[in-house]
This record gives structure tokens, sequence and C-alpha cells, in this order.
């Protein structure tokens, strides 16, 4: 017998553990990662331009997982806006009455895939050390062996979901098993389970032996910046975005380091995961003297046609800017994830950033740039 009270409970779970890993900027930063749970067959899903750290039951969307399950049934065009506008519409069709004015996470189809009842979906930058490191795919195997599921890079959206389908279907009949551990390479981890406590344990299992094998963190302490030139950095970077522009400014030791020659900042140059795409625009710039930035921002916009969030500056360390105070911060953590994960790569064969491609397509991916506006 279907009790009401049973509904309940289960999304107050999934609020719950939301939450609580959401809280933890080690985790997850600004709008990533999403969680769901599945009940008969409702999945309850994190809604697209919702928080983790402060979703309630309303920021869900209830859908139909057999809906869902059609998806894979089906084929769609090559072209990729076609091919992700038409899949979109399919997933937009699977919510459940009552859901007409919400919109799903991105990677909605990805959770149905999991059989277990809850899945929790990060970022974590000491994990993104692996998925982003040139020796990802063999550190990963060394560590978990069959335990975890690696995904080699891939376009976001219906294309990673149909290869995490294939993948996951090849691993159950080889294993007898559903995977409940995957590693997306460029990405971050799944982790799945019937009961919300052993979430954790697979999670936290997962970063206890990667952070065994670093031997190098980034370091976040003020460095020994170049107090005199600093401001007029500021005010240089503000006549060129203008008054409404709102500037954040990072001199850590990190930041010094990746901004001490072209050489130096060329390794965080390339950006390494979805959400660094999404909330810091793909490239940063880098200058030496403030003369440079008018011209150097100038060529960005009209290569990139919008203008970069991230300036490195020699001696002075990183700037972020935006037109709202949040949207500044923002960036800056976001960056600041991607050093950290650059740094914690030194220890698995070095970093290894998107392919152009692949960071061509999320630039231009309707799903993410819904994203960024909420
Ligand atoms: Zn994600």
């Amino acid at each position: 017998m279907y009790l009401k009270e049973d509904r309940i409970m289960i999304i107050d779970e999934l609020v719950g553990f939301s939450n609580f890993y959401g809280s933890n900027e080690e985790l997850v930063l600004a709008g990533g990662g999403n969680t769901s749970a599945k009940d008969g067959d409702t999945m309850y899903i994190k809604g697209s331009g919702t928080r983790l750290c402060d979703i309630t039951a309303e920021g869900f969307v209830a859908m139909s997982r057999s809906k869902i399950a059609e998806i894979f049934t089906k084929t769609y065009p090559d072209n990729d806006k076609e091919r992700e506008a038409l899949s979109l519409k399919d997933l937009m069709d699977a919510k459940l009455p009552g859901q007409e004015n919400k919109r799903p996470s991105v990677e909605t189809t990805l959770h149905s895939l999991f059989p277990q009842r809850f899945v929790l979906h990060l970022h974590p930058a000491i994990v993104n050390g692996v998925t982003c490191a040139d020796n990802g795919k063999e550190v990963a195997k060394e560590l978990f062996g069959d335990s975890v599921l690696w995904i080699d890079p891939v376009k976001p959206g219906y294309t990673l979901a149909k290869i995490c389908y294939d993948t996951l279907t090849e691993y159950k009949n080889k294993m007898g098993k559903d995977a409940d551990i995957v590693l997306l390479a460029n990405h971050g981890i799944f982790v799945s389970a019937d009961e919300v406590e052993a979430l954790g344990e697979k999670l936290y299992s997962v970063i206890a032996k990667i952070r065994a094998e670093v031997t190098k963190e980034a370091d976040f302490e003020i460095g020994d910046f170049e107090s005199e030139n600093f401001q007029d950095m500021v005010n240089e970077i503000s006549a060129v975005f203008g008054e409404d522009s709102i500037i954040t400014y990072e001199p850590s030791t990190v930041a010094l380091d990746f901004a001490k020659d072209k050489e130096s900042f060329n390794k965080i140059y390339l950006p390494f995961n979805p959400d660094q795409v999404v909330y810091c625009k793909p490239y940063p710039i880098y200058v030496e003297k403030v003369d440079e930035i008018r011209g150097t921002v100038e060529d960005y916009k009209e290569k990139n046609g919008f203008l970069p969030k991230i300036i490195f500056v020699k001696g002075c360390g990183l700037y972020g800017v935006d037109y709202s105070q949040k949207g500044s911060e923002t960036a800056v953590a976001l960056f600041n994830d991607a050093m950290k994960i650059a740094v914690f790569a030194e220890s698995f064969g070095g970093a290894k950033p998107m392919s152009p491609e692949l960071t061509d397509f999320i630039v231009n991916w309707e799903a993410e740039s819904y994203r960024s506006k909420q």
C-alpha cells in the first residue's frame, strides 16, 4: 500500500543530504552538482537554476522514470543543436503533471540510469584532480579497480547520458551488479545507494584514497603581491569594463604563481570542466602591465563575442570581474577551484583540460546558458 508519509520521508531525506553535501565548498560550488531520489516510477531531481546548499522540496522536479527511459530507445540527429533540442523536449515531456513551470537538471537522464534509490553528483576539486589529469584513467584503475566506473570526456547532455547508459549496461552484464560509483572525466563524480548514509561512505572512500596519493596542494594564503600596483589595476579594469563592473581581488600564493609569467599562465588557460566555463567564461586573460588591459580585453571580446571574467596580472594575482557582486565572487570561487584541480593533478601526471571541441560545445549549449542566467 502506498503511503503519503513514505513520499514525504523520501523528499526530506533528499533535501537533507542535498543541503548537507551542497554546503561543503570542497565538494561543489554555486549551482553545480545535483541529486535525486526514486520512488516507484517517480524520480525527484534537482531543478536547473537551484543550488544544492539551500534547495527545498519545491526545488525538485517530479519526473516519470518510464518516460525518461523512452529517451534511450530513440534515435536523435547527429547535429548538436537539433539533438539537444529534441532530447530536451522529450525530457520536458517526462515531467509529471503540476511540474510545468520547472526545469529539471541537465543531468536528469544520467540520474535515471542508476537503479538505486538515491543519487549524489558532485564536482569535488580533489576528485577532479584525477578526472582532469593526464594519467587520470590509469590512476582510477589502480586505486579503485572495478569498483569505480570511468567515463572518458564527452559532450554533456544527451551524448553523455547515452554513453553512460551503454557503459553502465556493459558493467552490469560483466560484473553481475549495478555500478554505484562513476567518475566522469573533466567533470566530477556520481555515487548512488539505497540508503542515504551509504552515499557519504562511498564518496569519502574515494576522496580518502585520492588524498593519500596527493603530494601537493594549492596555497590560498595571501602571497607577496605588488601592493603599490594593485589599485592601479582595479582602476583600469573598472575603466575598461565600465563603472557598473564589480571586481573581486585575490592575491593568493597560487594565483601569483600562475601569474608569474606567460608560461605559468598557460598551464591554467584552458578550462577543466563545464562549471568553469559557465561561471568564469572559458578563458581567463593575462597581462603584465596596466596599459595592456584594454587591448587584451578588446582582442578577447572580438575573438570570443563576450568579455572575460578572470584577469591574471603579473605580480598582483587574480581579478574577477562581473556586473554583480555574486557573479564576480562566484567567478573567483570557481577559478580558485580550477587552480586547486591543476595543482592536485600534478600528483597524477599533470593537468589535462577539456578539448577545444568540448569547450565550444558547452559555450554554445543552451542548457548551460540557461543555468548561468539563473
Ligand atoms: Zn555535473
